[in-house]
């Protein structure tokens, strides 16, 4: 049966969110369990769209039971309440059939619409949900206070709902989900503790490089760029590892492929990101590093973007200007 105290025992355990933010978990249930309201919602968030994640997608193919069994103890825990899985459009069209058997007879609702890096940031979700433009709110008021319809919106990822399920069933031992991607033997999917080094998440997958590397850590795109002198760490964020060979990756081509991805993924609400990522492809494009130039537009992007898709991306670029050239 579920448990009552489960608010109490995400607290216990420290989940955090595992969409990337790392926001305690806890924290997001108290304040919508607490929030005088007619209403309530939980979205578990399932649209996965950063290149080289694929933690999720894993998740749902394997243990879809899980996932719904944790959105069950948020309804249980949150009164009022129902709940939508917002998928992107193919992992609707692969989970559709397995997910609507485990929902039948209760609360939660299938919503999709074609996915993409934005549309997993939670504000965005909930306007396309409401079926308003795909671009981030305001913040705040945070989607806890005032999210779906205006009611108090719960919004934890896939995986996040997966360890909730396990802390439920007192089988919750610490571990979390890695992709891990790129020139390595073992590619895919690994479940291993959340305290692992990137170094020996990588040795115990049997991926260690025996050549020269650098990686992409915590996305394709907006992860960092770190050195193999960088890896005695933990892995924030969403959890990804990229491996690259020095030898035959050229940084420059690198870059251009994420200055392309975010001018493809970006909302063009904001100037300083609509422009940005343009000004970051043309410096890019001239085939030569103006590192003044680049830092200039990185700065903008960290300090007046909008929404957390301008912000973090300063962070590859950054790191990569740093370390590879
Ligand atoms: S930072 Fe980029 S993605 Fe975010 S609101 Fe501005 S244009 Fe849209």
């Amino acid at each position: 049966m579920f448990d009552k105290g489960i608010i109490a025992k995400l607290k216990q355990k420290g989940l955090t969110g595992r969409g990337g933010a790392g926001f305690p978990t806890w924290q997001k249930w108290e304040a919508v369990k607490n929030i005088q309201a007619d209403k309530r919602y939980i979205v578990c968030n399932a649209s996965e769209g950063e290149p080289f994640i694929l933690k999720d997608k894993y998740i749902l193919e394997n243990y879809p039971e899980e996932v719904i069994y944790g959105l069950k103890i948020a309804l249980k825990a949150i009164p009022k309440s129902e709940a939508i899985i917002y998928l992107n459009e193919f992992y609707y069209q692969q989970f559709k059939n397995k997910l609507e058997k485990l929902i039948a007879a209760s609360p939660i609702t299938l919503f999709s619409k074609p996915g993409g890096y934005l549309k997993g940031e939670e504000t965005t979700l909930l306007n396309i949900i409401e079926g308003e433009k795909a671009e981030p709110r305001v913040k705040p008021p945070y989607p806890t206070e005032k999210g779906l319809w205006g009611k108090p919106t719960l919004i934890n990822n896939v995986e996040t709902f997966y360890w909730i399920s396990k802390i439920a069933k007192n089988e919750y031992q610490g571990h979390r989900f890695y992709s891990i991607e790129g020139e390595v033997k073992n590619r895919g999917v690994f479940e291993l503790p959340e305290t692992y080094t990137i170094k020996q998440i990588l040795e115990q997958t049997g991926n260690y490089p025996n050549f020269s590397f650098f990686l992409q850590v915590g996305g394709g795109a907006s992860g960092a760029i770190m050195t193999p002198n960088e890896l005695d760490q933990p892995i924030k964020g969403a959890g990804a590892i990229l491996v690259f060979n020095k030898q035959n990756t050229d940084p420059l081509q690198l870059m251009a492929g994420w200055a392309e991805f975010f001018i493809r993924e970006n909302c063009d609400q904001c100037t300083p990101c609509r422009e940005g990522v343009y000004r970051l492809k043309e410096a890019l494009a001239k085939g030569e590093i103006k590192k003044e130039a680049i830092d200039e537009v990185l700065l903008a992007l960290e300090k007046t973007s909008f929404c957390p898709l301008g912000k973090s991306i300063s962070t590859p670029f950054k790191t990569a200007l740093q370390k590879l050239f």
